[in-house]
């Protein structure tokens, strides 16, 4: 066991050519044995409990446990392979099984409370004590504290949702892949990009057909619904979509989602009540920084009263603007973002792809290190002596005044064997250790863009320039913390609903003339951005702001309305409340057989159940934190030296509104969002 690379990594980076996938077994097996016996001996041992004794171990075996896996996780989602991922899976459900079970110890939640009982929790840090208070949080509402026989019902709620929301998943899964429209060669596509074409060809030619099909995957349905000419195709693809998993859906009654919603909500309702919560939208606001939903609620009809007018009028104008090109009387659903496009390309025009030359990855990275040095007094400098998993990927240190704060592998380019998308993720946590020392927090930032080919670097859309900034603001988060307790570090403990506040806070960069001077510059004359498609970019980015608010409130209104209702005993009734929803806030009321609650699998099968207000939410701090930029100079005054030290450094350490507080010197308001949007009228200078 000494020679897995896996293991004994403390305050060391991972040793990937080390690394494959024989260990990945052996080392977490080790590790939970290990846990699972050094908790048992400290619980045996008894009272007193104490940090020493207690906490600052388990902290170091779960930091063991993370340095382990966390390269396991980022291989396999960066350079995956037949192998890793079978031994991936195999190690994760043991990871599962591990949590499970130490969720359910009772014993470990009692040495909890004895440490939080204990005279010593007042001299703790706050940062110790808000892991500790954390702990107990997630003890009770994993059914600890509940009696026996209310701990076998919750056991059965959990299990029934598990396979209730996997059902459900599996059904709009089977319903969006049934259907397809085969189209024998492209005479109904026209409009519809180039660049899209070979993705429809693929889809036929994986159903042993020549010519197109369309298919309700994303990729296919949104040019099609944007941009195809064939208004009756438009219409045919989104009954077909807009119906998936319904009764209404063409031959999709076999993956009917009714009864899957139904059950879902009732089962959730039944595990909040058991614990004790009225709802569970008041279960799901436990973990978050919103306390109730009467406060969700004034939060969201607050967007709304100022919205809703802004977004009739984006109505308004795209109905007059298709009558009055295209001759367009009545505005279908399939219309609207078929006619919106059209508007937005005769208004702005400016296409994507067109801005790339201006935004080499190379100069954007650049920029961006330059905005975060000036902003937060930081060295920003690639480090070729570490050891890497790719030849893409570059290794970069963080210091200030010559003492390093951080590291982070950046993952620009798509590749083979790479999962798509962007995100940020651990390598390593900031802790301190028992033995005094302390380990510093490293970052894997991980990209999809497109790699540089023969001569031309690398190009960004804007976009993915912000895409870029977003993750990055992720990553300060977990890298430019300070504190010393890992389970409150960086993005560890922080409420769901404010861990989006750095990253889409980084994103105004992207967006202000000052960081665009940084950012960009032509790949090959270094020319800067010319002053007419700076301002058509700028002035696209709230195109149809106040519509697009409006669904995104529609959305977040139902999800809080059908976890508060307690009488959704029937599909019928979860129906009747999204027409509720739909009379309060939405702009355009979609056709009756329009079924998209049986494919939210956002709110019945992910994350989101009683959240997906968070998106809006996060907004609103972003927005409100980048005011004060605003009003004291982007790079000038003290905000961004606050920014760093209320918000960055603090991590989960703190509760998000005092730390929000802290910074902004009151509670967030909505208004700073409603102005970035274009919703409320910029102010006269
Ligand atoms: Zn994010």
């Amino acid at each position: 066991m000494i020679d897995n690379p896996l293991l004994n990594n403390a305050n060391t980076l991972p040793r990937w050519s080390d690394i494959d996938a024989t260990h990945v077994v052996a080392a977490i097996e080790f590790l939970l044995e290990k846990s699972r016996y050094e908790i048992k001996q400290r619980l045996n041992k008894g009272v007193p409990f104490t940090w020493e004794n207690f906490a600052q171990p388990l902290e170091e075996l779960a930091d063991e446990l993370n340095s382990a896996w966390a390269p396991i996780s980022h291989l396999h989602g960066v350079k995956n392979s037949p192998e890793l991922r079978a031994e991936y899976e195999k190690a994760q459900q043991q990871l599962t099984a591990y949590s499970t079970e130490m969720g359910q110890n009772n014993e470990l939640y009692q040495a909890w409370q004895s440490l939080a009982d204990s005279p010593e929790f007042n001299e703790l840090t706050m940062a110790q004590r808000k892991m500790v208070n954390n702990e107990l949080r997630d003890f009770t509402l994993a059914g600890v504290t509940l009696a026996d026989d209310k701990k076998v019902i919750y056991g059965e709620l959990k299990q029934r949702l598990s396979e209730l929301t996997t059902n459900f998943s599996n059904n709009v899964l089977d319903a969006t892949q049934a259907w397809f429209k085969h189209l024998p060669d492209a005479t109904r596509l026209v409009g519809i990009p180039a660049t899209v074409l070979p993705t429809l060809a693929q889809a036929a030619k994986a159903r042993d057909l020549e010519g197109y099909a369309l298919t309700l995957d994303f990729p296919c349905y949104l040019p099609v619904i944007q941009y195809c000419d064939d208004r009756e195709l438009r219409e045919e693809v989104y009954v077909a979509f807009s119906t998936r998993a319904s009764k209404e859906g063409p031959g999709q009654s076999q993956w009917d989602n009714d009864d899957n919603m139904v059950a879902i909500l009732s089962a959730r309702q039944q595990l909040a009540q058991l614990l004790g919560f009225d709802s569970y939208a008041h279960r799901s606001l436990a973990t978050k920084m919103a306390d109730t939903p009467a406060e969700v609620m004034a939060f969201l009809q607050q967007l709304a009263s100022s919205s809703l007018p802004v977004a009739q009028k984006d109505l308004a104008q795209l109905t007059a603007f298709a009558k009055a090109n295209y001759g367009v009387s009545e505005l279908q659903a399939w219309d609207v973002p078929y006619y919106s496009e059209k508007l937005r390309e005769q208004e702005f025009s400016i296409s994507p792809q067109e801005l790339r030359p201006w935004f080499p990855a190379d100069k954007v990275i650049a920029g961006m290190f330059e905005i975060t040095a000036r902003l937060y007094d930081v060295t920003i400098s690639a480090d070729t002596s570490v050891e890497l998993y790719h030849d893409d990927v570059t290794f970069y240190r963080i210091s200030r005044d010559g003492k390093e704060l951080a590291s982070f592998y950046l993952d620009a380019y798509a590749r083979e064997h790479k999962r798509g998308g962007a995100w940020m993720a651990d390598c390593r946590n900031r802790i301190k250790r028992s033995d005094g020392s302390m380990q510093l927090p490293t970052a894997f930032l991980t990209c999809n863009f497109t790699p540089p080919t023969e001569g031309v670097p690398a190009l960004l859309t804007h976009d993915e320039v912000t895409t870029l900034f977003h993750e990055f603001g992720h990553g300060l988060h977990h890298m430019l913390t300070q504190v010393e307790t890992m389970s409150v570090a960086g993005i560890s403990g922080v409420a769901w609903d404010a861990v989006e506040l750095p990253s889409q806070f980084m994103e105004n960069w992207c967006w202000q003339p000052e960081g665009l001077a940084l950012i960009s510059g032509h790949y090959e004359t270094g020319e800067a951005l010319p002053e007419l498609k700076l301002q058509r970019l700028l002035a696209a980015k709230n195109f149809q702001s106040g519509l697009q608010m409006a669904r995104q409130l529609e959305f977040s209104w139902f999800d809080m309305q059908i976890h508060l209702r307690k009488d959704l005993d029937s599909a019928v009734k979860i129906q009747q409340v999204l027409a509720e929803v739909r009379d309060e806030v939405a702009v355009i009321v979609p056709p009756e057989f329009n079924c998209f609650q049986n494919s939210f699998g956002h709110i019945f099968a992910g994350g989101y159940a009683a959240g997906y207000y968070s998106y809006k939410w996060a907004e609103v701090l972003s927005s409100d934190a980048f005011a004060r930029f605003e009003e004291e100079g982007i790079f000038e005054g003290r905000a961004a030296k606050d920014f760093l030290e209320q918000i960055l450094e603090q991590g989960g350490s703190r509760e998000a509104l005092d730390c929000f507080i802290a910074f902004r010197g009151r509670p967030p308001t909505v208004d700073a969002l409603l102005r970035h949007s274009g919703i409320a009228k910029e102010e006269a200078a």
